[in-house]
């Protein structure tokens, strides 16, 4: 049966505890936001003692359905003050459920300046010495735990979250065994910084177990097959997410140039299309269709290999190309993968850090589409210089130390690779989120409906997602045929839910989570627009960020 480890980083010790019944119908968000409403003060110092790290597993995780196997990580939030989770492809979920670990709840930091990483095997787990291992970035990290292990699985920080920088991330193991998936937002990294906890290795392979195998198979086959032939599934696989770039820059919504609202003229050098000439015609280690974790029949993953087909990055995405591209003025994929690369070994997240850096740019600082410039400052970030720890603490920091008030962030954290006033249902999701600027969170770019209508209905299916360990690109797929999941979970556990069981646990989710930033002091008017892009038009298209708080009232009051 599934356990819950509890590790104290102060006392070292590690308990395998049996999974409350509470918990044991819950996994991935849901189940990280019922551990922190139960067991962390809100209002506690996010980097302090009371804080906990949470990763968690999902209902369908080691048993190679398509896309079901994301890690879940959550803590308060120190970038927004507030409840976060965050997830991320890659093995370490299918080792941990593999060892029958349902979670593993991180507490305390302890009371010498030691580093430590957990060691999981298949019946024990020991927090060992990572002392010679500090400052490393993540591959080298990586390298080092598969020299001692050689079947193991990471999730780990760079150096980012030794500095505590707000931006910083967790990385985790991808099927080729590179630190290349990530837990991005937040500053979950810092967190676990915080707790001196460099990373977990999970040490031994395994399989999970299946209650009904002959049901298990005949859902397995019909889920597949939906998900397998959907249009967006095969967009994915062709052109990963960087397919995205070419709508939103129709609608003006591609930040460019510090979310100046205008189109980026050099579309076409940056778009899903070029991306995938580039990987194809380099050839070598280059990849399009690549798949984060074993079983994704999607694959939107891509590798991006030099002049010498040597890989530069993996995975170069949508998100990473609009903060780091075009909001930055760059049109050139080799610079853009190449300021990706420096982000993925020191464990920090480029959306947050591609704003910050666009914030310096309309500092002037340096130019926008100085290309060389902003590798440059991911040096300084890197080597952690004053300037270096500025950017590294995100936009909002950084705008406040160079005086500009066009800040792109909500509650802390930068927005994605939306501009919300061209965009305006994201835009709803960024103000109403209890996790600040989030795209994740309920994904809306064209709609018909309302946008506060759009981004609640986004928001639900998103913590539905997320709560199973689901990858949300399965959901263009999937969508509301709720069945296909309900018959998979219920022939692997052995349970007997309906769909809206599920459309419970994930309106459930929500409000636990708005119940924690509650109880952190949030109220309504927390949850608002940043000023700038209520007042400040995209000329093109005589936009701005217009939707009443009366709307966003509305979106907040039904999760209450
Ligand atoms: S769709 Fe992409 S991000 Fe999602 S599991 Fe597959 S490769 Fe990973």
């Amino acid at each position: 049966m599934d356990k819950i480890l509890r590790i104290n980083m102060k006392t070292k010790d590690v308990l395998y505890e049996d999974v409350s019944e509470q918990y044991s119908k819950l996994g991935g968000r849901g189940l990280i936001a019922k551990i922190l409403l139960n067991e962390v003060k809100p209002t506690c110092d996010p980097l302090g003692r009371y804080n906990k790290l949470i990763f968690a597993t999902g209902f369908l995780t080691g048993s190679l359905v398509s896309s079901a196997s994301r890690i879940s990580i959550g803590a308060k939030s120190p970038l927004t003050g507030g409840i976060k989770e965050s997830n991320a492809g890659g093995i370490t979920a299918m080792r941990l459920a593999q060892n029958g670990v349902k979670a593993v709840i991180v507490e305390e930091i302890p009371e010498e300046n030691n580093w430590y990483y957990i060691k999981i095997s298949k019946n024990s787990c020991t927090l060992e010495s990572a002392d010679e291992y500090k400052g490393m970035g993540t591959f080298e990290f990586c390298n080092e735990m598969l020299k001692k292990y050689p079947n193991c699985a990471v999730t780990c920080i760079g150096s980012s979250g030794e500095r505590l920088y707000g931006a910083a991330a967790i990385a985790t193991m991808d099927k080729e065994n590179n630190p290349n998936r990530y837990s991005g937002r937040g500053g979950l990294g810092a967190v676990m910084g915080s707790k001196y906890l460099k990373g977990i290795v999970v040490t031994d392979k395994g399989s999970v177990e299946i209650s009904d195998k002959e049901e298990f198979s005949a859902a397995l086959k019909q889920y597949s097959s939906v998900v397998k032939d959907a249009p967006s599934s095969l967009t994915y696989k062709s052109l990963g997410t960087a397919s995205t770039s070419r709508v939103t820059n129709e609608m003006n919504g591609l930040p460019v140039n510090n979310f100046s609202g205008e189109k980026f003229q050099h579309l076409e050098s940056i778009s899903g299309e070029a991306l995938y000439e580039l990987i194809e015609s380099r050839g070598g280690e280059g990849k399009t269709a690549h798949a984060c974790m074993p079983g994704c029949i999607i694959q939107c993953s891509n590798v991006v290999p030099d002049e010498n087909g040597k890989t530069i990055v993996s995975p170069l995405e949508y998100e990473t190309i609009g903060l780091m591209g075009s909001n930055l003025g760059i049109g050139n994929l080799e610079i853009i993968a190449k300021l990706n690369a420096i982000c993925n070994d020191i464990g920090i997240d480029t959306i947050e850090t591609g704003a910050a850096i666009g914030v310096a740019m309309e500092a002037g600082i340096i130019e926008f589409g100085d290309g060389e410039g902003a590798l440059r400052l991911m040096e300084e970030i890197k080597e952690g210089t004053v300037l270096g720890r500025v950017l590294g603490n995100g936009v909002e920091i950084t705008g406040k130390v160079f005086g500009v008030r066009h800040i792109p962030v909500v509650n802390g954290q930068a927005m994605p690779a939306y501009d919300p006033r061209a965009i305006k249902g994201m835009g709803v999701t960024y103000a109403t989120s209890p996790m600040g600027a989030d795209h994740t969170y309920g994904a809306v770019i064209k709609t018909r409906k309302p946008y506060a209508q759009a981004s609640r209905e986004s928001q639900i299916l998103l913590a539905l997602y997320d709560t199973l360990g689901i990858c949300m690109f399965a959901r263009g797929a999937v969508g509301k045929n709720y069945e296909l999941l309900v018959n998979l979970i219920n022939a692997k556990n052995g349970w007997n839910i309906d769909s809206q069981w599920l459309m419970k646990i994930a309106e459930d989710t929500i409000r636990d989570e708005h119940k924690f930033n509650q109880l952190a002091g949030f109220t309504n008017k927390n949850y608002r627009m940043n000023e700038s892009f209520e007042e400040t038009e995209i000329a093109d298209i005589q936009a701005v960020f217009d939707v009443s708080d009366e709307d966003l009232d509305k979106v907040l009051n039904s999760f209450k």
